[in-house]
């Protein structure tokens, strides 16, 4: 039977302290025990319905994280204050000195640079692997690898990870798969694919106005209670919490999720099928031309599309930052980085998000200067905004 994740959120009922229809935020960085024994047994991890301090957990933070797991499918999740705060405490819960992860080399920028730069420090191996090649993720494999790392539709290439496949190939070595769903919620459930942990920057779609920052780690309710223990915890060590003012602003956000998400995926694809016509090179793995169409496709709850992001090519570094800059002019979005906002966002991930990657592995995996990397708005005549777009690059010689 089909996953419905909308229906998952939407089925959530909440009450506010004084019957309100949100469910009352909770101001408090600190809780009180009615006795003094029920504070030891908390800490020493018995929490079931007590609150401790915030950094452990929050009403608010709770709430939310209750809800991204019904979204995602898992027994249990925990928001942080960022979604790296969400992926490195994650990964370093993972792994000791000595261990080794295999990697998707298509990831976002940050997660790449701590496996690539920090947790090698700590004697954390990563090898850096094209996602779509099995094979090579198989043989990259060693005695002591802990997980395989990936996003479900990678940034900035928009790659689509064969999650089912993955799993197995996980299962088979008894490791994790762990999948950064950031890019295509509710369009992909992977954790109904397999992943054993799920990360979302809720900074993206599923927050929507750019307004705040947020992540999940959805998984198991054994992991997520490793995450906060307060012993030997990463999240609960580490600290990235989540306010819980915010945290119950996401929350009210998730709950109009769907109808984004559907918006942003039709004009994605209106824009990805016209600008092809026109004879450009545009990714968009909602494309028959898109090479991992079909798989993405085999993977999707379908009413949600294929996902709000796309890239084209403008030609040249010149040419891409001559066109961000007149289509912000022209206000048909912003040259920012970040996205699932309202407005349309534009970057050039060569030179912003992935610059961190060096510049011959950037030619390597096809991320070619002139890459604009644009996250579809919600804008509600995207005719207009198509032929407002082609008039900019009509102008510019883009087109
Ligand atoms: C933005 C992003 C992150 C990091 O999230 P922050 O909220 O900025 O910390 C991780 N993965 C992907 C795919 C992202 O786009």
């Amino acid at each position: 039977m089909a996953f419905k994740p909308a229906d998952k959120i939407q089925d959530l009922q909440y009450f506010g302290e004084f019957g309100g229809v949100n469910p009352s935020i909770s101001d408090s960085s600190t809780y009180t025990f009615l006795s003094a024994k029920s504070m030891a047994d908390t800490f020493e991890g018995n929490t079931e319905g007590c609150y401790l301090y915030s950094r452990h957990s929050s009403p608010s933070n709770l709430y939310l994280g209750e809800a991204l797991a019904q979204m995602e499918g898992t027994e249990s999740a925990n928001v942080s204050a960022t979604g790296m705060g969400a992926i490195a405490p994650a990964i370093l819960q993972l792994c000791k000195a000595g261990d080794h992860i295999v990697a998707s080399r298509t990831i976002y920028g940050g997660t790449y640079a701590f496996l690539k730069n920090f947790t090698p420090r700590y004697n954390i191996e990563t090898t850096f692997v094209d996602i779509t090649n099995l094979e090579q993720v198989e043989n990259s494999i060693t005695e002591n690898t802990k997980f395989i790392y990936c996003e479900s539709v990678s940034n900035p290439l928009l790659e689509v990870a064969d999650l089912s496949k993955l799993t197995e190939i996980a299962k088979k070595h008894n490791l994790k798969l762990l999948v950064d769903n950031t890019f295509s919620p509710l369009s992909i459930t992977p954790s109904q694919l397999g992943a054993d942990v799920v990360f979302h920057s809720l900074t993206k779609f599923i927050n929507g106005s750019s307004d705040t920052m947020g992540g999940v780690t959805c998984a198991t309710k054994e992991f997520i209670d490793l995450l906060r223990d307060v012993n030997d915890g990463a999240n609960m060590l580490l600290g990235p919490a989540l306010d819980s003012l915010r945290a119950a602003s996401i929350l009210k956000n998730l709950r109009t999720l769907h109808i984004r998400i559907k918006q942003h995926s039709k004009n994605a694809l209106y824009l990805a099928e016209k600008f092809e016509n026109d004879g450009l090179r545009v990714v968009y793995p909602g494309l028959k031309s898109h090479k991992d169409h079909e798989l993405f496709k085999s993977q999707m709850n379908e009413e949600f599309g294929f996902g709000g992001m796309l890239t084209l090519d403008a030609g040249s570094l010149e040419k891409a930052n001559a066109l961000m800059e007149l289509m912000q002019e022209r206000n048909l979005g912003y040259l920012a980085v970040s996205l699932g906002f309202y407005k349309t966002l534009f970057s050039a991930p060569g030179t912003s998000t992935s610059s961190e990657i060096p510049e011959d592995e950037q030619a390597a995996m096809g991320l070619s200067e002139g890459l604009i990397r644009i996250s579809i708005g919600l804008d509600n005549d995207i005719e207009r905004t198509y032929q407002m777009m082609r008039n900019c690059m009509n102008e510019l010689g883009v087109l």
